[in-house]
């Protein structure tokens, strides 16, 4: 009846241990497509702007969107939106791989959890028959041996399982949940689990996607394979990895905690190249995806010897020159420990580089850190704060916070040098070296983030259609690609392969009214822009405005110190420009908020 769409959802009561399944209205597919509009839409319906992030009242809407599981190019997305821990805001992360296509094999469109188990516990959705499980016996358990000891109990070997690990038993604010070999990374919502009791959920489907016109999908799949693998051939060879020595080049890739783009060496020593020819062991794929962009790589010597982790271009920054370490080694040990204890390789590493310049300023001294020498660089001191904020203990329980609240306990100017906004850390760019990263950074609807507040580096740096160093015009750009990101988030695919699909900034519905068998033509920009708003709305409510919509100090004082973008800051002056031009394309008054006109204009409740 709904092409891909499945139509329903599965709510979970975890207090009471029972289940319903409920219809997705109809009219929701047309208006917020699904995954982070569904997501959105529920989180506005059902979150009040009270609810603490750790309480049983806050929820997980597990959504996915109609081509999550359907036959097209990387279907492999599902998103999770919760209220964060540690934005303590609306938060919505997205994870590939395998678990978003089960829910739907299952014969769902998505899931949402409620309330708190009273015991350790675990959900096993297989096909169309669910069960609360003990957990008792994993809890404690690493994400890797927690996945395997499912599998065996439930005797599925091919189930998928979204999991925490011990720190997101710990309620640790930079938590994931670890669904297979990939992540929903960030926000804490592994704490979010972890505070329902919630150890795993594992589900496996059989039940295939059926599109509404077969033919016509695989006739224009089949035109576009060969343009598929042509825009994607570097991501198939060194997946994201491809972009650390680009974002060098282009001096926009930040050092040691944003002090610096140069360093005597440069990056060579962990490009992509270096990782595939030195510690590639496989290529990995998502569901059907033939782009196959994941990395698995092995630690070669030392003492993590024989350690395996996926890496891509955000991680080995966060874990590598972020902290002053080069060495590949150490940062897929630190990757491979940080997916295994559950927490989020890019916060964790983020939030260590940050520590690692609180000690070298002073801030924190030996007394802070245990007798710790935790300069930039210090590879040992890298992995051993990451294992103490993964158990939270000694000084790793206050860094199990994140950057910003780590900050705020330790007072002493702290917070100058901690790089997020709303909360969530900075990702692997330096905004003074790309003005529309830095007003993106400012406005995106879960704090700092490079995806759901828009990908600009093709754009502004890697095939520029506007001067990377322009103010004027950011405002305009930096929405429309947002408003992009809100559809693609919403429709269930990967980024990666969404151009071979023609699903851009002018996007050709065909695709999608043939997955469907609806009309969407002229509908794409408009539901990613409802979306954008309708988060928008959310953070108004619980308290977000243009006051947080703002940068840190040191990225509107402090000049890049060296290299191609050398001099260039984000003075407040350009940002209230760039925000006031950002606020009028949305249709926000100056403050900040959605105004009634532009309710009525998207059709917002
Ligand atoms: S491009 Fe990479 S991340 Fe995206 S679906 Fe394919 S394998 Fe997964």
């Amino acid at each position: 009846m709904f092409g891909a769409y499945r139509g329903r959802v599965l709510r979970i009561d975890l207090s009471k241990g029972k289940t319903k399944a409920e219809k997705v209205p109809a009219e929701w597919m047309l208006k917020y497509l699904g995954g982070r509009g569904f997501g959105a839409r529920y989180y506005y319906d059902e979150i009040s702007p009270i609810v603490s992030p750790l309480s049983s009242e806050n929820k997980l809407f597990i959504m996915t969107g109609p081509f999550t599981g359907a036959p097209v190019f990387g279907p492999s997305k599902s998103t999770i939106t919760t209220k964060s821990p540690l934005t303590n805001h609306y938060f919505v992360a997205n994870a590939s791989g395998y678990f978003g296509p089960n829910i739907k094999f299952a014969g769902y469109d998505g899931l949402i959890i409620e309330g708190k188990a009273e015991k350790p516990t675990y959900i096993s959705l297989v096909e169309d028959n669910l069960e609360f499980r003990d957990a008792s016996q994993i809890w404690g358990l690493k994400t890797s041996e927690t996945q395997r000891a499912i599998r065996e109990e439930i005797g599925e070997r091919r189930a998928s399982v979204a999991c925490i690990g011990p720190s997101g038993e710990k309620l640790a604010y930079i938590a994931c949940v670890q669904a297979d070999a990939r992540s929903y990374g960030r926000g804490g919502i592994g704490a979010v689990m972890g505070s329902k009791n919630l150890k795993a959920i594992t589900i496996l489907g059989s039940s295939k996607v059926e599109v509404a016109k077969p033919d016509e999908l695989r006739k224009l799949l089949r035109e576009e394979i060969k343009a598929l693998r042509q825009t994607t051939r570097d991501h198939t060879r060194h997946g994201t990895p491809q972009y650390t020595e680009v974002l060098y080049e282009l001096g926009a890739y930040p050092i040691e905690n944003f002090t610096r783009t140069r360093v005597e060496g440069g990056v060579e020593g962990i490009t992509g190249q270096i990782m595939r020819e030195k510690f590639l062991v496989k290529d990995t794929a998502c569901y059907g995806c033939p782009v196959a962009c994941g990395k698995l790589c092995e630690v070669r010597e030392g003492p993590w010897r024989g350690l395996r982790a996926e890496l891509d271009y955000e991680i080995i920054w966060s874990f590598g020159p972020h902290c002053g370490v080069y060495d590949l080694n150490t940062i897929i040990a630190a990757v491979g420990l940080s997916d295994d204890f559950g927490l989020d390789a890019m916060s964790c590493g983020y939030t260590i580089g940050f520590a690692m310049e609180l000690y070298e300023r002073g801030v924190i001294n030996e007394k802070d850190t245990g007798g710790i020498k935790l300069g930039f660089g210090n590879s040992d001191a890298e992995i051993d704060l990451l294992l103490k904020i993964a158990a939270r203990q000694g000084m790793g329980n206050v860094y199990a916070e994140g950057a910003a609240k780590a900050a705020e306990s330790f007072g002493r100017n702290a917070s100058y040098y901690a790089m997020h906004v709303k909360g969530l850390e900075f990702a692997a760019y330096d905004p003074r070296a790309f003005y529309g990263m830095g007003l993106a950074y400012a406005t995106s609807s879960r704090g700092a983030c490079h995806n759901v507040g828009g990908w600009t580096i093709r754009d502004e740096l890697i095939r520029p259609v506007i001067d990377r160093y322009a103010v004027e015009g950011k405002g305009r750009f930096v929405k429309s690609i947002q408003d992009v990101r809100g559809y693609i988030d919403s429709i269930g695919i990967c980024t990666v392969p969404r151009r071979a699909m023609h699903l851009t900034d002018s996007p050709k519905e065909d695709i999608v009214n043939l997955v469907t068998g609806m009309d969407f033509t002229g509908k794409l920009l408009s539901i990613g822009e409802r979306v954008y708003n309708l988060e928008r709305i959310i953070l108004n409510k619980e308290g977000i405005s243009r006051r947080d919509d703002t940068l840190p100090t040191r990225i509107m004082t402090e000049p890049i110190p060296d290299g191609p973008a050398k001099g260039h800051v984000i003075t407040p002056t350009m940002m209230k420009l760039m925000l006031d031009e950002y606020y009028t394309a949305r249709g926000w008054d100056s403050n900040g908020f959605v105004t009634e006109e532009t309710l009525k204009r998207l059709d917002i409740p």
